[in-house]
C-alpha cells in the first residue's frame, strides 16, 4: 500500500529505515526534571501516576484521549469557526465527513464519547433489556446501567488471555450470543453493542468476518448493531493487514464497509478522529435519530452544535479525513508496535499481540516477587517514572477496588501498567527512551520493593489513592 511503511517490524532494522509521514512546525518544550526532583515530585504524589503534575512529566503515556497534536489544516480551521448558535457551517462540514467516511445517514453532535453514549443508551435501551458486547467500557457500560439495561460480554475467550496470538481477540463469540437470544429472548435484547478495537482486551480487533456473521444473525431477530467507533480506524489497519482479501484494500474501504454492517455508532473523537475534544452520534434509523436529537438540546447543546464549539467541529471534520489516511494510520499503529517490538526482543512480558493504541506490561511477570496486595502494577508506573519521567498508568488491582460484600482487594487476573501512545506526539526517539528505561528498571528488577496503600478513597480509588513504599 504505502512505500514509506514498513509491514513488519524487523524491516525497520539495517535495510530501510521508516520515518513518521509528517514535519514538525511548531514544538512545545518538554525536559526531564533531575532524579533528585523526581524522587521528591513522586513522594509527593504519593507514588500514584495521576497525582504528579504534567510539567513534572517527560514523556506522558498516561492516556491517547484528547492528548493528540492536531495538523497545520486543522488549526487553519480553528480559525474558520462559525460561531452562530444554529446552523454553523462548520457543522454541515462535520456531517459531511461522517456521511462521506463512516456512511451513516443521521448525526448528533456531542461534546465528547461519553454524551454520545447517553444518548443511544437513553433512546435505544428499554428497562429491563439485555446489551450484549464484546467486553465492557466503563462509561459505556454504566450508561448502559443507567437506562435500565445490563450488559453482557459475549467476547470470545481469548480475550482474556494475554498470552493467546489470535489475530481477532476482539471478536464476539456467535454461540454465546446465540444463546443469550435464545435465553432472554430477541424482544429482550437492546442492541449488540460493539467496539472496535476493544480497550479493555488491550485494544485487540474485531474481524470483518465477525462483523459480517453478526449483522446476519441480528438480521434474523431484528436487532440492531450499534458500534463504540472510538479506535474503529486503527481496527481497520488490523483487517487489512490480517485478514484475507483486504491487504490491497485501503483504509476508507474496509472502514465504510464494516459500518455497512453496522445501524449506527458513537465515537469518542479524542482518540481516532485527532481532535483533543469533540464526539458524535450517528443513526441510519429516523425513529432513533428523532429521540436522540431531541434530547441533545436537553443534555449537550443545539443539535447543530452539542456541546462543541463551531472551530472545534471545523478542526473534527478536518481530523476525520486526516485520521483514515492509510499513511497516517500504518504510522500510528507501527509506531506502538516499534515499541512493543523492542520490548518483546528484550524479554520484557507484555500483553501480546500488540493492539493498536497501547503497550500493557505484564506487572505480574515483571515483578514476579512482589505479591499483588503490594501493588506491582502501581509499582512498575512508579519506578519507570523515577527512572526517566515517563508517566504511565496502572490497571491492576489498585483500578479493579474492593469487593463491595468482603471488603478485600478484587484481584483481576490482568496486573498491567499500561504506556498508552498519544498520535503523532512522540517521535521513534521518545520512543527508544521509553524501551530502554522499561528496561533499565527490568534489570534491577529483584532488588525492587512493592508498595503499602497510606490513603484509599471511596470512589475509583486509582485516581486519588497514596502510597508509601515498603
Ligand atoms: C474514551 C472512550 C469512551 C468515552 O469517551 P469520552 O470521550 O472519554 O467521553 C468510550 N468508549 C471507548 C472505547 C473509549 O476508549
Amino acid at each position: 500500500m504505502s512505500n514509506i511503511i514498513p509491514q513488519t517490524i524487523g524491516q525497520q532494522y539495517g535495510r530501510r529505515s521508516w520515518a513518521e509521514p509528517w514535519k514538525i512546525k511548531m514544538v512545545e518544550p518538554i525536559r526531564m526534571i533531575g532524579r533528585q526532583e523526581r524522587e521528591q515530585a513522586l513522594q509527593a504524589a504519593g507514588f500514584n501516576t495521576f497525582l504528579l503534575r504534567s510539567e513534572d512529566v517527560y514523556i506522558d503515556l498516561l492516556t491517547d484521549s484528547g492528548t493528540s497534536a492536531m495538523s497545520d489544516r486543522q488549526w487553519a480551521g480553528i480559525m474558520m469557526g462559525d460561531e452562530s448558535y444554529a446552523g454553523s457551517r462548520n457543522f454541515y462540514h462535520l456531517e459531511e465527513a461522517i456521511q462521506t467516511y463512516y456512511g451513516y445517514r443521521y448525526i448528533v453532535p456531542t461534546h465528547q464519547g461519553r454524551g454520545a453514549e447517553h444518548l443511544i443508551s437513553q433512546a435505544a435501551i428499554k428497562k429491563g433489556q439485555f446489551i450484549p458486547g464484546n467486553m465492557y467500557f466503563t462509561t459505556t457500560r454504566l450508561h448502559q446501567e443507567l437506562a435500565g439495561g445490563t450488559f453482557v460480554d459475549v467476547i470470545i475467550d481469548e480475550a482474556h488471555d494475554p498470552a493467546s496470538q489470535r489475530p481477532f481477540k476482539g471478536n464476539i463469540d456467535l454461540d454465546k450470543l446465540q444463546a443469550l437470544i435464545d435465553e432472554k429472548g430477541a424482544a429482550n435484547i437492546a442492541y449488540i453493542s460493539l467496539a472496535g478495537t476493544v480497550n479493555m482486551a488491550g485494544g485487540q480487533p474485531v474481524s470483518m468476518a465477525n462483523v459480517r456473521a453478526i449483522h446476519e444473525l441480528c438480521g434474523h431477530y431484528n436487532i440492531r448493531v450499534y458500534l463504540d467507533a472510538t479506535r474503529m480506524v486503527e481496527n481497520c489497519f488490523f483487517i487489512q493487514e490480517r485478514e484475507e482479501g483486504y491487504s490491497d484494500k485501503p483504509i476508507t474501504a474496509i472502514l465504510k464497509e464494516f459500518c455497512s454492517y453496522t445501524d449506527g455508532a458513537w465515537m469518542s473523537a479524542k482518540k481516532d478522529n485527532l481532535v483533543n475534544i469533540g464526539g458524535w452520534l450517528a443513526v441510519n434509523h429516523e425513529d432513533v435519530f428523532e429521540m436522540a436529537r431531541n434530547m441533545v438540546v436537553v443534555y449537550e447543546g443545539l443539535h447543530t452544535y452539542g456541546g462543541m464549539a463551531g472551530r472545534d467541529m471545523e478542526a473534527l471534520a478536518i481530523g476525520i479525513a486526516e485520521s483514515v489516511e492509510d499513511d497516517h494510520v500504518h504510522a500510528r499503529v507501527n509506531q506502538v508496535r516499534y515499541l512493543g517490538g523492542l520490548l518483546t526482543e528484550w524479554g520484557v512480558p507484555i500483553v501480546q499481540p500488540v493492539g493498536g493504541h497501547a503497550i500493557f506490561l505484564d506487572a505480574k511477570r515483571f515483578y514476579d516477587h512482589i505479591p499483588q496486595d503490594q501493588f506491582p502494577a502501581q509499582t512498575l508506573a512508579a519506578e519507570l517514572y523515577l527512572d526517566s519521567g515517563v508517566r504511565s498508568m496502572e490497571r491492576g488491582v489498585v483500578s479493579a477496588g474492593r469487593d463491595p460484600k468482603t471488603g478485600d482487594h478484587r484481584y483481576p487476573a490482568l496486573e498491567l501498567t499500561r504506556l498508552t501512545i498519544p498520535r503523532r506526539v512522540y517521535t521513534q526517539a521518545h520512543m527508544d527512551v521509553v524501551a530502554e528505561s522499561v528496561k533499565a528498571i527490568y534489570d534491577v528488577r529483584e532488588q525492587t520493593r512493592g508498595l503499602k496503600m497510606a490513603y484509599e478513597p471511596q470512589y475509583l480509588r486509582f485516581f486519588q489513592a497514596r502510597f508509601e513504599r515498603l
